[in-house]
């Protein structure tokens, strides 16, 4: 996709989703030069649109650009951030289009998926339309992390399938997630209550889950000197800890509740099990962890030596998201990052400090994948104050590709006979879905392949 700009003042807008898709993509200030600024913009998430906007706003006469892989704007916004939880699509945010891998034996078995993937899946994406994770042969789900995703995917799963249907969520999930027998979800962390990755506003709310019975054992919140140490210097993971003791305390009546939820701390997945007979995974072995201090201040797990094995015929790993090199970008593959000082991009295999002219980057590319769509703001503006320092201390020398501007990119486009998605082919499929949505009172029915999207953008 490609958002060619429209010319219009960006004047003192913000960007929001109420908005955007009804308004261009891209923008062009009201302000011409002589010689305006071209800026291309590689991927339309949070990050890129922050990015177009700290642009637009901080150069007068600049032109942005924002192009896609996908016919639809937005990324993590609609395809990463869980469906009930619509509050948080403001528009923006970047991501990193793979996964991080355990590396431990039976990872490929049938039944084990990221939690990228199947949040793809629940969210329409479409190059996860055809997942279908079997929820029905199994009551159990186990999920592999304890932050924020794990906890979004544990919810989707637990939570009444009815309070789903009026949200964006696509449709083959929600069919699936009525049918779902999961009853049971683990969700489990290498390390304790005091280190756990989720922020206390989505431990809360998980929590709060209607009829789910919490399981948290009381021993496993007894703190170390060390715990103690760490929840001093962190507010913010002090009260998830706190969270954690409260949640243990509150014992429902077990008989009144369908859905159960099971924090399992201090164990890590040595390998999958394997059910005899349909080489699917039947549960994961885990192995206890003790924490150690490393040096940092912060404390890791190591493997005690002691085995447990957890039955459940779902698995899903939340280990964290990965960024995927491009050929020809420079890529610390270790970091999953591209290397950069404050948003300039670093050759590869370079001296340190020497920069790859004209290119920047922002979001989960430039410094991994952490943080909420809202840290992207002040990402993009690091990576744009960057470029700004640039041009005012004139490192862009014009080369006749960079006056080509939006009239190159399209050049290039068609030279290479690449079709691709405008902004009003985008309103085409945007008018579409939320028609569709309408007529199920809900925002949007996400038209979740490549055939049908191209097809409505199209027609
Ligand atoms: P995350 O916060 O980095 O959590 C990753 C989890 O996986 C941690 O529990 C981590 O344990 C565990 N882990 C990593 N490698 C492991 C391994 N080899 N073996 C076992 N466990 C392993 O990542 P995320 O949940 O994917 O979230 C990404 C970012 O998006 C976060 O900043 C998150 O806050 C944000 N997000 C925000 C929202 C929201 O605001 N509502 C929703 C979703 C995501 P350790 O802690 O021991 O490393």
């Amino acid at each position: 996709m490609v958002f060619r700009l429209a010319r219009r003042a960006w004047g003192s807008r913000s960007i929001c989703a109420s908005r955007f898709p009804s308004s261009s993509l891209s923008y062009s200030s009201s302000c011409s030069s002589s010689h305006p600024l071209h800026v291309c913009v590689v991927g339309s998430g949070p990050a890129g649109f922050y990015t177009a906007e700290k642009m637009l706003k901080s150069h007068k006469g600049a032109e942005v650009d924002i192009i896609d892989r996908l016919p639809t704007p937005f990324g993590l916004v609609r395809s990463g951030v869980a469906p009930d939880h619509p509050e948080t699509k403001v528009v923006l945010a970047y991501g990193a289009e793979s996964d991080r891998v355990l590396g431990v034996p039976g990872e490929d078995l049938a039944g084990i998926y990221s939690a990228r993937e199947f949040v793809w899946w629940y969210n329409g994406h479409p190059d996860c339309n055809t997942l279908s994770p079997d929820l029905r042969t199994t009551d159990t789900a186990i999920v592999l992390g304890q932050g924020n995703v794990a906890l979004d995917v544990a919810r989707v799963l637990l939570r009444d399938s009815a309070a789903l249907a009026t949200t964006d969520i696509a449709e083959h999930a929600l069919v699936a997630l009525a049918e779902s027998s999961i009853r049971k979800v683990y969700l489990v962390g290498r390390r304790g209550p005091a280190q756990a990755a989720c922020t206390a506003k989505e431990l809360r709310e998980i929590l709060g889950i209607k009829n789910l019975h919490v399981h948290i054992q009381e021993a496993d919140l007894k703190l170390s000197y060390l715990d103690e140490e760490e929840l001093k210097n962190s507010r913010i993971q002090k009260r998830v800890y706190e969270l954690f003791c409260k949640g243990a305390s509150q014992h429902l009546n077990t008989t009144s509740c369908q859905r159960e939820l099971h924090f399992v701390f201090f164990r890590k997945p040595d390998s999958f099990l394997q059910s005899d007979t349909e080489g699917r995974v039947s549960g994961v072995h885990l192995e206890k962890t003790v924490l150690k201090e490393t040096g940092t201040g912060k404390q890791s797990a190591f493997g005690s030596g002691q085995f447990e094995d957890l039955q459940a015929g779902l698995v899903l790993k939340s280990i964290g998201y990965k960024s995927l090199s491009i050929d020809g970008l420079p890529f610390d593959s270790h970091r999953g990052i591209v290397p950069n000082i404050r948003g300039r991009v670093l050759r590869d295999g370079s001296e340190p400090h020497l920069l790859e002219k004209g290119l920047y980057v922002a979001g989960w590319l430039k410094r991994g994948p952490t943080g909420i769509i809202a840290t992207n703001l002040y990402c993009s503006e690091e990576t744009v104050y960057s470029i700004s320092e640039d041009i005012e201390q004139g490192k862009f020398t014009e080369t006749a590709d960079m006056r080509l501007g939006r009239a190159g990119l399209v050049q290039l486009l068609e030279n290479r006979g690449i079709t691709y998605v405008t902004f009003s082919d985008w309103e085409k499929i945007d008018c579409i879905e939320r028609a569709a949505g309408n007529r199920k009172n809900k925002p949007r029915e996400k038209i979740a392949s490549w055939g049908e999207l191209l097809r409505a953008a199209k027609a």
